[in-house]
């Protein structure tokens, strides 16, 4: 199923995001948290793809496994920025071979000890993936990725947009934002971006923290602004694992709450393959998304 089919629908929805392992050993161990996240029949799932093609393999194969065995949409991720044309070309043909019928369409980061030399740079911006995608699979439903508080190597929000305009008009049917912990600066970002034309839905990306070790990383990842609340949230209770998972779970669940109170209606989350926690933000919000 398509996604923007889905999101036609007035219903509050919730998806999950997985990501696939690194090596063949934690394949199964992975494999059972994404089957059982997916048990839970979030609207759709996403699995994510290591930029440096690693972990490609097992995109797919868990994003089939899923659709195939629970009957839940997927969405499988794909990054350009370490990869010849060839190699992409061989992604695309894969996917389809899988029956995938969307598909996030992003640069990727290259690793650090890559960033300066010279690995394969036949993509420089995930425009090219989505003009690609798009010529050559004309039919399939592309996302792109967003960022409410600024990508972290654009000069503004205005240069930001202006080229996140560009993306979409190449063919994002949809975008899904990086995380955000401060539901204000999403509003802000969408009226921004309503105005300077961009239509397709968005979906925000939430991220539950549940633990305290998870902060930095996130935040160092995402370039996010966290509210006083929050921190005062993980300075208080993150020294007791337990305390911190619930009320990182809390967090989340309230920021979900508010989005849909303001009209948004559908919610992605990552979920990291912690299938307990995407458990308990569903119940948490059973009544809502029903
Ligand atoms: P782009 O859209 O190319 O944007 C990157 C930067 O380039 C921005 O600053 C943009 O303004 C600028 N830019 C765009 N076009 C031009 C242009 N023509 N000229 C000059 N500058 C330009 N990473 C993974 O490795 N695997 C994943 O599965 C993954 N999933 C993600 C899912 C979501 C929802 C998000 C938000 C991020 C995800 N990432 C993933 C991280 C993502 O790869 C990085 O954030 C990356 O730095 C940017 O990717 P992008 O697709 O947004 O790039």
């Amino acid at each position: 199923m398509k996604l923007t089919e889905l999101f036609r629908g007035e219903k509050p929805r919730l998806s999950f995001e997985v990501f696939p392992p690194k090596t063949d050993t934690t394949f199964e161990s992975v494999r059972a948290a994404t089957e059982e996240i997916a048990a839970l029949k979030p609207s759709f799932v996403s699995v994510t793809y290591g930029a440096g093609g690693g972990t490609s393999k097992y995109t797919l194969s868990i994003a089939e496994n899923i659709m195939k065995t629970h009957g839940v949409p997927t969405l499988a991720h794909l990054t350009c920025v370490s990869s010849t044309k060839e190699t992409v070309r061989e992604r695309i043909a894969d996917i389809r071979a899988a029956g995938i019928e969307n598909v996030m369409a992003l640069r990727g980061d290259l690793p650090p000890e890559t960033a300066g030399s010279a690995p394969a740079r036949d993509y420089r911006h995930a425009i090219e993936l989505v003009r690609e995608l798009k010529e050559t699979c004309p039919d399939l439903c592309i996302g792109g990725a967003c960022y409410p508080e600024v990508h972290p190597e654009s000069a503004d929000s205005v240069q930001d947009i202006r080229f996140l305009k560009e993306k979409v008009d190449a063919g994002c049917d949809f975008l899904t934002t990086q995380m955000f912990f401060d539901n204000q600066l999403l509003y802000r970002f969408l009226y921004r971006i309503r105005e300077a034309g961009i239509t397709v839905p968005v979906i925000p990306g939430i991220m539950p923290i549940t633990n305290a070790k998870q902060v930095d990383r996130a935040l160092k990842l995402s370039g996010s602004f966290m509210p006083t609340r929050f921190k005062s949230l993980v300075d208080r209770f993150g020294n007791d694992p337990e305390t911190m998972k619930q009320a990182g779970i809390i967090y989340a669940t309230d920021q979900i709450i508010d989005l849909y109170a303001n009209g948004i209606r559908n919610v992605h989350v990552y979920t990291m393959n912690k299938p307990d926690v995407a458990a308990k933000i569903m119940e948490n919000l059973s009544a809502i998304i029903g």
